[in-house]
């Protein structure tokens, strides 16, 4: 789940580290308020889940209050990268000498927290590791003992020469690293810390994402979630018990199990067509998923094509036969639909299928072919 930089910016506030209050407004006239209370020389961001705001147009400085106004005025209701912005947060303004790049990300491999720090911050990441990958400094933190004292100077020394400012930053480091274990965070960053011309180290941005498997025990930081700010299939999904994930492919996937569901996206690609989400109805044999994943399936205007693969092992093919003619009677399905399945009550699920006229197969590179043709056919 990802935070809005401004709930990041309390996260960070709470372990101590200095960030100058701001506050976050829906209307132009609320953030004129708000700069008039910060004395008007301030940074206007748009609060979206997505990284580059600044390129987009969605960080502006303004020099006073109703300069502020008027630029929240263009960034509320703006769409950076296909969301839109419905709150801007509203911070006094920094005067900036430099800018770094600080984050923390769970890493698989080595199976523990890594920082990544880099004196080329402020731009993307991505770009920097792509074209100069020399320029990141990495370091895995044994989660036993925390980022130590030593360890976060060195990381806080490779970005500045100067040793308060070097300090600064390995304190800010230190917290950083608190505040990702401590919200069982899968990604924390600050970028850019910037260095002020004044000679001051400060977090101006935050972004913090917190791992889905935390939020039961975390009610606080589930109360986070701005659903309005996520894609309305994944929210529609999660509400329905769906795993579900959005790709821009145009072949709708129905799957029983996240390994099964792998495989078919893998095979839709081996055949040359491009799946159009990730989606897992789960082990339990109940028809409303089934209706439940063709609603959001079919809302998603790419989709050209709908691929079931049923595994039925706990599954049983027939509840699946059942939920896709109960989905089909509640409302019309114009999109072409290939079913593949096989196992536990296949015979009964067949026979359900031949009933409303619906064929199914139960070879899984012959419905994935079939499904990739007909989608390539309608696009
Ligand atoms: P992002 O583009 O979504 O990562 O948004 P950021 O919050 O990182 O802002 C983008 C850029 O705007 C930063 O890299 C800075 O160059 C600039 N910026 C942000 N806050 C300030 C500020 O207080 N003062 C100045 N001068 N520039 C700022
Ligand atoms: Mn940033």
């Amino acid at each position: 789940m990802n935070l809005h930089e401004y709930q990041a910016r309390d996260l960070l506030r709470a372990a101590g580290i200095a960030m100058p209050e701001g506050g976050v407004a829906a209307t132009a006239e609320e953030a004129e308020a708000i700069a008039r209370r910060l004395g008007g020389h301030v940074v206007v961001k748009a609060q979206v889940h997505a990284g580059g705001r600044g390129k987009a147009g969605g960080v502006k400085l303004a020099k006073d209050a109703a300069e502020a106004r008027q630029l929240a005025g263009t960034i509320l209701g703006m769409s950076i990268k296909g969301l839109t912005v419905q709150k801007v947060l509203v911070v006094p303004a920094a005067t900036i000498a430099s800018e770094s790049y600080v984050g923390l990300i769970m890493d698989r491999e080595s199976q523990r927290p890594v920082f990544m720090v880099s004196a080329a911050g402020g731009v993307d990441i991505e770009e920097v590791a792509a074209q100069t990958p020399e320029r990141i400094t990495r370091l895995a933190v044994d989660p036993r003992y925390g980022l130590l004292a030593h360890q976060a100077l060195g990381l806080a020394l490779s970005l500045y020469r100067d040793f308060a400012q070097a300090r600064a930053a390995a304190g800010i480091m230190q917290r950083l690293y608190q505040v990702f274990v401590g919200n069982g965070a899968s990604l924390a960053e600050i970028n850019p810390l910037v260095t002020t011309t004044e000679g001051s180290v400060l977090a101006l941005d935050a972004k913090i994402s917190i791992d889905d498997n935390e939020l039961d025990r975390r009610p606080d930081l589930a109360a986070l979630r701005d659903e309005s700010a996520e894609a309305p299939s994944e929210v529609a999904a999660r509400q329905a018990g769906l795993t579900f994930i959005k790709l821009d492919g145009n072949v709708g996937c129905v799957v029983n199990g996240a390994g099964l569901a792998m495989a078919t996206m893998d095979l839709v690609k081996f055949y040359g067509g491009e799946p159009a989400n990730f989606l897992d109805i789960g082990g339990s044999s109940n028809p409303e998923k089934v209706v439940n994943a063709l609603r959001i399936i079919t809302a998603d205007h790419n989709v050209k094509a709908i691929l079931f693969n049923i595994f039925g092992g706990i599954t049983r093919t027939d509840d699946v036969a059942n939920g896709i003619v109960a989905a089909t009677r509640q409302f019309t399905v114009e999109l072409p639909i290939v079913i593949r399945l096989t196992g536990t009550n296949e015979v009964e699920a067949f026979k359900i299928l031949q009933g409303v006229g619906m064929r199914a197969l139960s070879d899984m590179d012959a419905a994935v072919k079939q499904a990739v043709a007909l989608a390539q056919e309608a696009a």
